[in-house]
């Protein structure tokens, strides 16, 4: 996996857990982004747009809670997946007491398989195509797995970047994504692209759609960007 794939934030004040954590994470494919305390995640949700954030409950000064709590009640950030880290049973019994928000707890020690496991499922609802699952909008099928795509039925050739814009749009159909959010989400965060990239292969990915007659399904969005529906 290159651009595209899910970033995880991981906040975790005991170095020798953030690496290890980090260090799984990205052997799982996923971009990684490390804070060590809640002040440096809160900044870094805003800077890298997490998909989703592993977040210890014990941090200095702005507990785990705080963050969750805070996250939680902000429209932006409402929908990013929490999974809460807790040394105790007993810790995770009080936080979901607490309503927090988080959408799922792993008692330390854990074992990374279960929460690579956890973090995939979490993934699996809010970023399906790159959790390889089957997207449908109308009569556009994309299996993510395969890599295929058909339009009522028939098979239709993308080149790489207008697999991942596709597979971006039909995540969330409805949404309108301006510029700067596809190349982040398609082309990666960390490669300069142009934003008028964008356009091009936003036409290319029409032309393909809609080459066998069917109408089209993208909706350019004036002075906002595009959206798929
Ligand atoms: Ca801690």
């Amino acid at each position: 996996m290159s651009a595209g794939q899910p970033t995880v934030l991981v906040v975790e004040d005991e170095p020798a857990q953030r690496e290890v954590l980090g260090y799984n994470l990205e052997a799982e494919g996923f971009r990684v982004a490390k804070a060590e305390n809640g002040e440096e995640a809160l900044i870094l949700v805003d800077e890298e747009q997490p998909d989703i954030i592993v977040l210890d409950w014990m941090l200095p000064n702005v507990s785990g809670i705080e963050v969750c709590r805070q996250l939680k009640t902000r429209p932006d950030t409402r929908n990013v997946p929490i999974i809460m880290l807790s040394a105790r049973s007993e810790e995770v019994d009080r936080v979901r007491g607490l309503e927090t928000g988080a959408d799922d707890y792993v008692i330390k020690p854990y074992s990374v398989v279960e929460l690579m496991a956890r973090v995939r499922a979490q993934l699996r609802r809010t970023r399906p195509a790159a959790a390889g699952l089957r997207l449908e909008f109308e009569d556009i099928v994309l299996d993510a797995e395969t890599h295929r795509v058909t339009r009522d039925g028939s098979e239709i050739k993308l080149g790489p970047t207008e697999f991942r814009l596709l597979s971006t749009l039909m995540e969330k159909p409805g949404r309108v994504w301006s510029r700067e959010q596809l190349l982040d989400r398609v082309w990666g965060r960390d490669i300069y692209v142009d934003t008028r990239t964008v356009d091009v292969h936003i036409g290319r990915l029409r032309k393909s759609l809609t080459m066998s007659g069917g109408t089209d399904p993208l909706r350019t969005v004036r002075g906002a960007g595009y959206s798929l529906g």
